[in-house]
């Protein structure tokens, strides 16, 4: 149904979810796997809600007031999310990445006028890396809001009231197996706890970026999947604070080709465009599917961004290459 809003944030969440119907007849699975379309959201990920729940937190706290200024670290969609609230609230933004963002990415964040400042993906060697650039970004914007995606309870809790909810009720209660990425861990930590008060049954399952994803002194420049990391290997200073390990019940790497073809699979099968992390829980979904245990079941994937924000990255292929013309 048509809605007229007067504001970009009342349009966020309620993202609707797809059966992948042709999808799985043509792999015979036994299971049938829905997406979660967080594409669906008004900026386009599932960092959209998020975005805004934690700015209107601060709002209501105080802490952000007209003309104000929101910083913080991140690997692209919650910048993304969080420029364009803040402009549609006018205040500005600025953040930190790690020189590895899809291109795409850091132009989203400029066109919405946020300060994009880069640092080489090497840093995040250092087990401190997190530690270090959040003091950095508070001590060179000392006025600012640290929106704080990583630590900020705002960011699962808000999962756990809408992603949750939607998914059950969508499912009438049907899910058995929830599988997304881990980037904060907001999201399969909210949404995976409400599920599982409701159906202590339901398992949640995370897609890993397989080898790679986190960069190591052999390969400092990983062919990284966005916003996702390499859970399970990390320091635990790199587990963010936001992700609660105990929701997990398994996690499944993947490796980043797979992530690719999966993606590739969904849009040519299903019509539907997303990111490479979207490809990384659609593989481990269809993996699940395939296992004579979960026959029946309900599987849904979290696709948390659009393959419009990688198309320059490659997954799909050489896409955006000039075309030759034809005499
Ligand atoms: N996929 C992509 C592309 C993301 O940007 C993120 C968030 N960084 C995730 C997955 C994981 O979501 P969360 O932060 O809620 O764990």
């Amino acid at each position: 149904m048509a809605v007229l809003v007067t504001e970009i944030t009342e349009l966020i969440g309620d993202t609707p979810l797809l059966e992948l119907t042709r999808y799985g007849r043509n792999r015979d699975l036994g299971a049938r796997i829905v997406a979660k379309l967080e594409t669906f959201n008004p900026i386009g990920s599932v960092k959209d809600r998020i975005a805004w729940a934690i700015i209107r937190d601060a709002e209501e706290r105080g802490e952000l007031r007209p003309g104000g200024r929101i910083v913080d670290l991140t690997s692209g969609n919650t910048g993304i999310a969080l420029a364009a609230i803040a402009a549609s609230r006018g205040y500005g933004s600025t953040f930190y990445a790690g020189d590895n963002i899809s291109a795409d990415k850091v132009a989203l964040l400029r066109a919405f006028g946020a300060d994009v400042i880069t640092v080489p993906n090497t840093f995040f060697l250092d087990p401190d890396a997190l530690v270090l650039l959040r003091e950095r970004a508070r001590t060179e914007h000392p006025d600012a809001y640290f929106t704080d995606q990583l630590a900020n309870p705002v960011n699962p809790q808000y999962h756990y009231d809408t992603t949750g909810p939607e998914i059950w009720k969508a499912t009438a209660g049907s899910v058995d197996i929830l599988v997304g990425g881990v980037g904060t861990g907001g999201t399969l930590s909210g949404s995976g706890r409400y599920l599982k008060e409701n159906n202590p049954q339901v398992q949640v399952v995370v897609a890993e970026p397989g080898w790679g994803s986190v960069p190591t002194p052999e390969n400092p420049y990983p062919q990284e999947i966005d916003g996702v990391h390499k859970i399970t290997e990390a320091e635990p200073q790199q587990i963010p604070d936001n992700f609660d390990q105990s929701i997990a019940d398994e996690y499944v790497a993947v490796e980043t080709a797979d992530a690719y073809l999966a993606a590739q699979a969904l849009a040519r099968e299903e019509g539907v465009l997303a990111g490479s992390s979207a490809g990384a829980i659609l593989h481990v979904a269809t993996q699940l599917a395939q296992r004579p245990e979960n026959a029946g079941k309900t599987i849904v994937a979290i696709v948390p961004d659009s393959g419009e924000r990688y198309l320059s990255a490659g997954i799909y292929g050489n896409v955006t290459a000039p075309v030759a013309a034809t005499v």
